[in-house]
């Protein structure tokens, strides 16, 4: 008995010994874990709030200390003192990434940091927004105060920044806005911030500080932000209007116009949303859409049995883009159509502008089939010497010559005027069109005055693709009344 009892209070002990080990050695694996498990997650949240090139705060970093300092601010009211944003747009890195490779636009990008450093202090945030921009949160900082730090940033950034063996010269646009003077939220306060930067950038000023009479451009930059959206959504759209053989009254083109019903402003004339899209580099994603809709529009029309050519109003900068006739000729084989189904209008502005060029771009596009037209003819004396010189197909005569013919405020002269210039169109072996027709008895007088085909109101309305009334005015047009006939020769 006594054998066994201490037999067992040997085992016990050893076993005793033997649990307490194994209990600690899984207690210290346990603190082991939970250490390298809290490692982990601290290793995580810094990633998570870190921006991964250049080690500095992130977005979300900074969006969680505004967040943070603003709720502060608004709960403790003016003795909270102030703050101030600022945006940092680098100027010149995209070429600089172009040209030098992105692994010295990324190693430039390291750059940028340690110089912000340099002027701000420890407990304000420098952070990497996303491609070349930054954001300094400066705690504390009154007009004056944030003014003088993005002076001194926008200096320092001013300087070359050495990489490799290249020396950059990169310099940047600053926006500054302060809370509580501009915003008390976040949203709002990156909105002036970035109002500020944008002005600065367009005034090739180094920065900027917001201020509230910038809202009218601030709306400019809402209507942008509109623009992108309902590019990305598909709420753009083209109207076509058809142009028509004025002898035989059928659609030979159909033009599209750019059409944008904004959800609260209405219709955006068509000049203003390009205009909008120029300022904010969206010209060439618009253009793009465009022609891919009118194309594969003009397809469906082929397809149907209507062959006739959709003409597309091109932007000034495309004419520039030696790349078109090429980019053209892709998007027409895509959609099994030939060079004669598309029309480019251009004006003689956009030729003048670069003349050497525009010649060569609308030489290869006449090379390739591709018909040039040049729009609102008449209007610039500019390009009547340098008609001949260029390999267009086509003269769209302005709309105003129209108008005053049809409005009765005609005298000999302005006939005579249009009628040399749809003569000289003629001579140059153009095919001569008239715009703006308003009234459907001119649809003979603009023949009888030389024309071969036009548009307006008075055949057809720019409509939506389906809508288009190939078959146009049946029939020869003849002078019908005195007024026409007037105009006979
Ligand atoms: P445009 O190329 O000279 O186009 C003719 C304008 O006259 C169009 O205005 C058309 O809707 C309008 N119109 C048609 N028939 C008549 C008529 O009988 N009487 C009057 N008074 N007007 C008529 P819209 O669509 O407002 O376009 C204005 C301008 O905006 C166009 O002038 C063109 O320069 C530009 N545009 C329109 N769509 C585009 C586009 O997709 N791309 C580019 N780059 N420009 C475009
Ligand atoms: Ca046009
Ligand atoms: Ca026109």
């Amino acid at each position: 008995m006594i054998v066994v009892l201490g037999n067992v209070e040997h085992i016990n002990a050893i076993v005793l010994g033997l649990a307490g080990a194994a209990l600690l050695a899984a207690i210290a694996r346990l603190a082991f874990l939970l250490r390298k498990q809290r490692a982990l997650n601290e290793a995580r949240q810094h990633l998570a709030i870190t921006d991964e090139l250049t080690g500095l705060a992130n977005r979300r970093r900074l969006l969680d200390e505004l967040e943070g300092a603003l709720t502060v601010l608004s709960s403790e009211g003016p003795e909270a003192g102030s703050l101030a944003l600022l945006l940092i747009d680098l100027d010149h890195f995209k070429e600089i990434n172009d040209s030098f490779g992105h692994h010295t636009g990324d190693a430039l990008l390291r750059q940028i940091g340690p110089r912000i450093r340099q002027v701000v202090r420890h407990s304000d945030l420098v952070a990497r927004l996303g491609g070349d921009e930054f954001a300094v949160l400066l705690h504390g900082a009154d007009t004056l105060k944030a003014a003088t730090v993005a002076q001194r940033i926008s200096s320092l950034l001013e300087e070359p920044i050495d990489v490799g063996t290249a020396s950059l010269r990169v310099g940047a646009s600053i926006g500054v806005a302060l809370a509580p003077e501009h915003a008390l939220s976040t949203d709002e306060l990156l909105r002036c911030a970035d109002i500020a930067m944008y002005r600065a950038k367009n005034e090739r000023g180094s920065f900027d500080v917001y201020e509230a009479a910038l809202d009218d451009e601030a709306e400019r930059f809402a209507l942008i932000e509109d623009l992108r959206r309902a590019m990305a959504d598909g709420s753009l759209a083209l109207h076509y209007q058809p142009e028509i053989d004025l002898r035989t009254g059928r659609a030979v083109t159909v033009e599209a116009f750019l059409r944008w019903p904004h959800p609260t402003l209405g219709l955006i004339p068509p000049e203003h949303l390009l205009d909008l899209a120029e300022e904010s580099g969206l010209i060439h994603p618009l253009t793009t859409w465009v022609f891919d809709q009118a194309i594969s529009d003009c397809a469906r029309w082929w397809r149907e049995g209507h062959h006739v050519a959709v003409a597309v109003n091109l932007p000034a900068t495309d004419l520039l883009d030696s790349a078109l006739p090429q980019r053209m000729g892709a998007l027409l084989d895509g959609a099994g159509l030939g060079p004669e189904a598309l029309v480019l209008e251009i004006t003689e502005g956009m030729v003048m502008a670069d003349l050497t060029r525009s010649k060569r771009v609308i030489q290869t596009l006449s090379d390739a089939g591709i018909m040039v037209s040049i729009d609102d003819f008449g209007t610039g004396f500019s390009s009547l010497s340098h008609l001949n010189d260029l390999a267009v197909g086509e003269v769209k005569l302005d709309r105003t010559f129209t108008s005053r013919l049809q409005l009765g405020e005609a005298d000999t002269r302005d006939e005579n005027l249009v009628r040399s210039i749809i003569d000289l169109g003629h001579a140059l072996g153009l095919r001569v069109v008239a715009e703006g027709i308003e009234r459907l008895d001119f649809v003979s007088v603009l023949a009888g005055l030389g024309c071969d085909s036009g548009q307006g109101f008075a055949i057809q309305a720019p409509c939506r693709a389906a809508e288009i009334d190939f078959a146009g005015l049946e029939g020869p047009r003849h002078a019908t009344d005195a007024a026409a006939s007037r105009f006979h020769r």
